[in-house]
């Protein structure tokens, strides 16, 4: 080769290089200008269009009154809304393995698989782990526990949720950032102990507010959860939450601050005890628990306004729970939610004043305060009727809330009926269809109260189960306008990791 050819062939070279580097630069530009830098996923677990405008109209009935259904969640404010469905493989009506695997990896699965396919021989990349891959920081949040179906199709594959030790030891392998909310629930098993693979790999494990607000974005990957925790290692319900219990909002927010950096991150955070309050038919837990899961969007809705143009929060249930619906037969067009303010428990709760009382013998007589303090159902004397319908008919407003909660004497033979169940062990109580569809496989008391109060609020249930109807999208910021319109499930996958630049498998 001469100098002459060298040279235009240097240059050439040269340009094209040029030429090269412009285009990566601009098409770089290009998609951080039109792609979200921060993400955040919410799913509110049992939770479709009813459970949040029940929780919107108690607020409006018991917050604030005069302006009766105006009250809106924070993500009910969101400008992008959307509709998706819920079927899984397998049925109309899904679990939250096969609708997470869906909401997840964009693939229809059978109920009860966490990511993998039908037969549990495929496994699915999450979105969560897409982002991982592409250098963000993850961060997972639960208020159940944090290996339950929801939260483990983000970092796991099993062929069964039940499969807890298996998922542990998947999440202690993930890499993830930040784990926050309930624990593990078996955490030892064949594969050694979780915790301690978690510590292995790199892992800082804090169990109360204190250590966990000590945490720095220096820290390196966090494991956090609350020291005592609820039944099958949840976060207590909202409505009993100990004021040192650390909040699902608080578990966001620390995360939030740990996740931030220059590469950017994927936070899904899971309102997870919407469905177990649903599924036990207790509205005014679900309703709290809705409110927590609201008070946790409301952080990101701050980090957006910090960041509006490299911010996307998307919001959505991955099923409906219980059949909850606005209105009863025996209240017509009524609705009474401020009555249900006078819950002061959960039925969880309940259940451990019931049974105390069940095991020192106590009558149903005895046993009348403590309803009463529960659920606010009051049990009236004649004369006390009398001076609060006098009171009711004068303007007074808790007189007539007061009334509103008194048991009739159906409902007395009902209640009376339901714990002669509650005081029999739970092999002998009868298992006929009927009895099923009066209790459930909850304690017969309890769900009497719950079913009790909620008709009196015009609060109805149809099921213990989940229900399949389609759930509500919200979103806003970056690519937020792509989640309007009514879609599949999956396609709310698809949506994230196309305006991510993302791929799944
Ligand atoms: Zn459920």
């Amino acid at each position: 080769m001469n100098l002459q050819k060298h040279k235009k062939c240097m240059a050439t070279v040269m340009k094209t290089a040029v030429i090269s580097m412009l285009i990566f630069l601009m098409s770089a530009a290009y998609a951080y200008a039109g792609q979200p830098k921060y993400v955040f996923f919410f799913i509110g677990d049992g939770m479709a269009t009813v459970q949040v405008n029940a929780a919107e109209i108690f607020a409006s009935s018991v917050i604030d009154p005069d302006t009766r259904m105006h009250e809106k969640l924070g993500m009910s404010q969101m400008p992008y809304h959307g509709l998706a469905t819920t079927f899984s493989e397998n049925s109309y009506i899904t679990d939250s393995a096969a609708a997470g695997t869906a909401l997840a990896c964009g693939y229809k699965t059978m109920s009860g698989v966490v990511a993998m396919d039908a037969d549990g021989t495929v496994s699915y990349k999450s979105i969560a782990k897409a982002a991982h891959e592409a250098g963000m920081k993850v961060g997972i949040v639960s208020s159940v526990s944090i290996d339950h179906a929801t939260p483990a199709v983000f970092y796991a594959n099993q062929p069964s949720r039940g499969m807890y030790h298996e998922i542990d030891h998947d999440l202690a392998n993930s890499g993830f950032e930040y784990f926050g909310g309930g624990g593990l629930k078996r955490p030892d098993g064949s594969l050694g102990n979780a915790y301690d693979a978690a510590i292995a790999n790199g892992y800082t494990i804090v169990t109360d507010r204190a250590a966990l607000e000590a945490l720095t974005p220096d820290s390196g990957k966090v494991l956090a959860y609350n020291h005592t925790l609820d039944g099958s290692k949840a976060l207590y319900y909202e409505l009993d939450r100990p004021a040192d219990h650390i909040s699902l909002a608080e578990f966001t927010a620390k995360g939030i601050e740990l996740l931030d950096n220059p590469n950017g991150f994927f936070m899904m955070v899971e309102g997870g005890k919407i469905d177990w309050a649903c599924h036990a038919n207790d509205a005014r837990s679900a309703i709290e628990d809705t409110f927590a899961f609201d008070n946790a969007i409301k952080e990101a809705i701050d980090f957006y306004n910090a960041h509006p143009t490299e911010t996307l929060i998307v919001v959505t249930g991955d099923h409906e729970c219980g059949g909850l619906t606005i209105g009863y037969a025996g209240t017509g067009y009524g609705t009474y939610y401020d009555i249900i303010n006078r819950q002061n428990q959960s039925y969880i709760e309940f259940g451990k004043v019931l049974s105390a009382a069940i095991g020192s013998g106590e009558t149903f007589n005895d046993i009348k305060d403590d309803i009463t303090t529960a659920f606010g159902l009051e049990f009236l004397s004649a004369f006390e009727k009398r001076t609060l319908e006098a009171l009711a008919d004068a303007g007074d407003h808790e007189a007539s809330v007061t009334l509103r909660l008194a048991v009739d004497n159906y409902e007395l033979q009902d209640l009376m009926r339901a714990f002669t169940l509650s005081k029999m062990p739970r092999s002998s109580r009868p298992s006929d269809r009927r009895t099923y569809e009066l209790y459930g496989s909850y304690d017969p008391l309890t769900v009497t109260c719950t079913h009790m109060l909620n008709k009196k609020a015009g609060i109805a249930w149809t099921s213990y189960s989940h229900t399949g109807v389609p759930v509500p999208v919200f979103a806003q910021g970056v690519t937020g306008e792509d989640y309007v319109g009514f879609y599949d499930n999956t396609d709310i996958a698809k949506k994230l990791a196309a305006g991510m630049g993302l791929t799944l498998n």
